[in-house]
């Protein structure tokens, strides 16, 4: 026995490490992130923007000036508070760090795999609720899971990730009014997505939005954000590590999300893919595509795993998943630019003959 294995944790022993596939040389659509980088005409004055930073002093610790941009950015009214994480990703994991030990962590299934990830982490207990055959929330299962589970924290992905619709706004208002649990609307996808719960957090004290910058073009940033009451962010802030948003995603974000035009205008460019691609992929006799509300399409192959492989031969890494789950003949794709997506279209065209 190795010394780590006899001093861990069991539990943690136990737990599959998040897999991250290499993507070397490969056209990348299995993590949903934009094809879209630094504009060519920006970059010199990005170089220089950044160039100014000093990295040798620690990160504005409260990120002022970024907090600022994003509110301008996704409209935050200036009487909600906003916590920044590297990555809502650590958003998650400190939501998680607020609760007892003992506590319930409730989600759905399939969703988000870092809600129960997290749960794992801090040794809480994970209830994912199972979605019905359409990916919808089953109220009654959910109402009454609430009642005996007792959750401290639900987390909803809104829209969701793998299936990609969004869950009726209805049924999540009459969620959030049942529990004593805090509510966290994740809405990553909220630029391709048609509605969103931030203005709700005026009506409801135990709802939290949590957004990203990853699926709008700045994965590579590492910066999420929570937004809440000003009382629940002051409280959860003392849970944020000092100087968790690092200089250079800090003066890095304030150069390139200040652009918001040209955000909103890529966020377009990628919701009218989306539509050709669910259009084109549906006339392949074998594939179900799901409609979709994120910049990615959940689609049902009875050929999935081999489809991946062919893929991935071909130099295009797409989404799959675990044999023995309830998504293992699906394949999840991030919708691409125009040209990509079109490399993609004919290799699984050539695939189905
Ligand atoms: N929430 C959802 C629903 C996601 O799909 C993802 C990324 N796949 C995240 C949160 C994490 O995003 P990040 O840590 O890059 O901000």
């Amino acid at each position: 026995m190795t010394f780590i294995d006899q001093w861990l944790r069991s539990d943690i022993r136990n737990i599959n490490a998040y897999h991250v596939p290499s993507a070397k040389n490969m056209l990348k659509m299995d993590a949903m992130e934009s094809p879209f980088g630094v504009p060519e005409e920006l970059k010199d004055e990005f170089l220089e923007y950044i160039s100014r930073s000093e990295v040798n002093r620690y990160p504005d610790a409260s990120a002022e000036e970024l907090q600022a941009t994003l509110r301008n950015l996704m409209g935050i009214p200036k009487d909600f508070g906003v916590l920044l994480g590297n990555g809502s990703d650590e958003l998650i994991q400190l939501l998680s760090l607020a609760c007892s030990s003992g506590d319930s962590i409730m989600s759905f299934e399939p969703s988000f795999v870092m809600y129960e990830l997290v749960s794992k982490f801090a040794q809480l207990n994970y209830h994912g609720i199972p979605l019905d055959e359409n990916f919808d929330i089953d109220l009654n299962a959910t109402l009454l899971a609430i009642k005996t589970k007792k959750p401290k924290l639900i987390f909803i992905a809104y829209p969701n990730n793998p299936t990609g619709n969004a869950f009726d706004y209805d049924v999540i208002r009459e969620i959030i009014q049942s529990t004593d649990a805090l509510v966290v609307l994740d809405e990553a996808y909220y630029a391709y997505s048609e509605r969103s719960f931030l203005t709700e957090i005026d009506n409801f004290s135990n709802l939290v939005v949590l957004r990203t910058i990853s699926k709008i073009g700045f994965a590579g940033l590492r910066l999420g954000l929570l937004v809440g009451s000003e009382e629940t962010i002051e409280q959860l802030n003392k849970l944020r590590l000092p100087y968790n948003i690092n200089i250079l995603t800090q003066v890095s974000a304030n150069f390139l999300l200040k652009d918001s035009q040209r955000i909103v205008s890529n966020a377009k460019i990628i919701m009218n893919e989306r539509g050709r691609l669910y259009d084109e992929l549906s006339l392949i006799p074998g594939l179900t595509v799901y409609p979709s509300q994120t910049n990615f399409l959940l689609v049902k192959s009875d050929n999935a795993k081999s489809l991946l492989e062919s893929l991935k031969e071909s130099g295009i890494l797409i989404k799959g998943f675990a044999i023995g789950t309830q998504l293992e003949n699906f394949i999840r794709i991030s919708v691409s630019e125009a040209k990509e997506n079109n490399v993609l279209l004919e290799c699984i065209k050539d695939y189905y003959g």
